[in-house]
């Protein structure tokens, strides 16, 4: 297992609790419910509830619902099942932005008695030209002088549900002429009359993110309020806000370089287009970067956190090679996932001289390393091989087997092709071969047999079906477009192979949803969380044996 890198926010954490500043370390995780947790939330879930896990501290899970056209209750429910997939416990319960909305109505309070908010009438669009622009200071709203007795009565109007949508905002009265835009007076709250899947109708009136965020970090008692960097320049008003109120405590904010990785979109919007336009079998389709796609693809909760540390945390961005998190769940898989046999594209095999009526059951050990016990192979006259395992005109360098050649099938015998019997368009239909009796768990006399495939008894084994998960993106980065395009167009029409028919061998054909199995020779696999029944397994491929991108 190779080590992890470094992460700058631990020296942090360790210098704040050996000085005293804090006896204990609270950190959050935030999410807003308005999809599902992809990748890139699993580095905020590890760093945030690893600091805490790491520095006998603890971790809120706080949903930033804010904004109720855009939330769901699924939204909430799947986050929930994520981070606990992912093996982190919350701190007591899961906590709401909304949860705060009463104590976030009082303190806009606060701010407009202290001549430190206003109501806008400006729409929208004016606001946006009032606001100025990087290289333009912007010019003060013409309601900014209002009397705070005139904003107190209109604020409380909005709130009552007297003016539509739009009609007026909330702003703090910071400066209009700041080289930062968060500080030109930022909207608290808007009108929206919408039902909230917490709060139902209570309210007509939301709070803005800038406005909800580290006061809900600071009523919370968050040490260190690890965010994004695109939130870097939101810091002044972070502080701002917590200079200005009277809250419990001052968190401090932290920014980190969000992951990017290729081949892979991590942005909620995107990937709820995929579900919504149909592009993929929705949320926890194997192939989204969401944590229950990956999870239904057969990544294991503790490969995904190894790849965490792996990535470590700076503040430098880059993106991130796909191959890493394949690596971690390669890594992962081969340790622990027990063998298995499995012909994806089944040819039959006649051992000709193998007495009619005969089995012996073969057993083979389920792991090569560890004790995992061993599973039977009923070996007769009749198995399958997988088709691409002869060629009567073998390319250079073929190690399988050729007419008149040997081979050896795994944990069994030295068989030979005889005869390769045709359908009347030349397709090869059965083989007729020949076994060694002499070669069970050992050598040929006076040959080397170089080749091993795989095979299952031809009775005993179990119909299946075989699901080949690709990248679901065929360029390393799929946002990058010809004029006019969308990351849609570069979809890889390959990300999903469904193979019928395939045969498993028979300790398969009960495999518990999710549970992992190397098929030999074939790759990492699990069975499907949803599709797969007992007697009647469905594989999905998770990764395979080797990195074959690139090559
Ligand atoms: P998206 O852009 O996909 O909508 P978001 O940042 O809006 O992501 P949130 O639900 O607000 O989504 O994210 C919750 C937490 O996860 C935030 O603290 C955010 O900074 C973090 N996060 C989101 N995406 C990434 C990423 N790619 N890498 C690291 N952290 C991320
Ligand atoms: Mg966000
Ligand atoms: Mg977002």
């Amino acid at each position: 297992t190779s080590a992890a890198a470094a992460n700058f926010l631990r020296p942090i954490v360790q210098a704040d609790l050996e000085s005293g500043k804090h006896a204990k370390i609270v950190t959050r995780f935030p999410p807003e419910p308005n999809g599902y947790l992809h990748i890139g939330h699993a580095k905020s879930i590890c760093l945030n509830f690893g600091l805490a896990e790491e520095f006998g501290g603890e971790c809120n899970l706080r949903f930033d619902d804010t904004n109720p056209a855009k939330e769901d209750q699924e939204y909430i429910d799947a986050i929930k099942s994520d981070v606990e997939w992912l093996g982190f416990r919350w701190a007591g319960e899961e906590r709401y932005a909304s949860n705060y909305f009463d104590r976030l109505y009082e303190w806009a309070v606060h701010l407009i008695e202290a001549g430190k908010a206003y109501v806008c009438d400006l729409s929208p669009d004016e606001a946006r030209e009032y606001r100025g622009s990087l290289t333009e200071p912007g010019r003060n709203s013409p309601y900014r002088e209002r009397s705070v007795e005139e904003n107190l009565d209109l604020f409380a109007r909005m709130k009552a549900g007297e003016f539509p949508d739009g009609a007026k905002a909330l702003r703090a009265k910071i400066d209009m002429a700041s080289p930062n835009m968060n500080l030109r007076d930022p909207i608290l709250y808007r009108i929206r009359h919408a039902h909230h899947h917490q709060t139902g109708d209570k309210w007509c009136i939301y709070p803005s993110y800038d406005f909800t965020h580290g006061q809900s970090d600071a009523i919370e008692g968050v040490t260190h309020s690890i965010c994004t960097l695109e939130f870097e320049d939101h810091r002044p008003l972070y502080e701002w806000f917590l200079d200005n109120l009277p809250v419990p405590c001052k968190p401090r904010q932290y920014e980190f370089a969000r992951l990017n990785l290729n081949y892979t979109i991590t942005s909620k919007r995107k990937l709820k287009q995929l579900v919504d336009e149909g592009h993929v079998n929705g949320w926890d389709d194997p192939r989204m970067s969401t944590l229950s796609g990956y999870r239904r693809r057969g990544y294991t909760p503790a490969s995904i956190r190894h790849f965490c540390d792996l990535i470590g945390v700076n503040r430098a961005g880059g993106v991130v090679d796909i191959s890493m998190l394949e690596f971690a769940i390669r890594e992962d898989l081969d340790a622990n996932a027990a063998r298995a046999m499995c012909v994806l594209k089944p040819l039959k095999v006649v051992i000709t001289n193998y007495p009619e009526g005969q089995v012996e059951n073969l057993e083979l050990p389920r792991h090569p390393k560890q004790d995992m016990g061993v599973r039977v192979l009923p070996f007769s006259r009749e198995i399958y091989i997988d088709a691409s395992d002869f060629e009567e005109v073998p390319p250079a360098g073929y190690k399988r087997l050729i007419p008149g050649g040997e081979v050896r099938l795994r944990g069994s015998y030295v068989i030979r092709a005889d005869e390769a019997m045709k359908d009347e368009a030349g397709n090869i239909v059965e083989l007729r071969c020949s076994y060694d009796e002499n070669t069970l768990g050992k050598n040929p006399e006076g040959r080397k047999v170089k080749g091993v495939i795989h095979w299952v008894p031809a009775a005993e084994s179990v119909e299946c079906e075989v699901r080949l998960y690709d990248r679901l993106f065929r360029v390393a980065n799929p946002e990058k477009t010809e004029e006019g395009g969308s990351f849609l167009d570069n979809i890889n029409p390959d990300s999903l192979v469904v193979l019928k028919g395939c045969r498993a061998e028979p300790s398969l054909a009960n495999a518990a949803p999710a549970e992992r199995f190397q098929f030999e020779r074939e790759g990492y696999f699990c069975a499907d969380l949803k599709d797969s029944k007992p007697g009647a397994p469905v594989f999905n491929r998770t990764v395979t044996l080797r990195d074959s991108w690139g090559q």
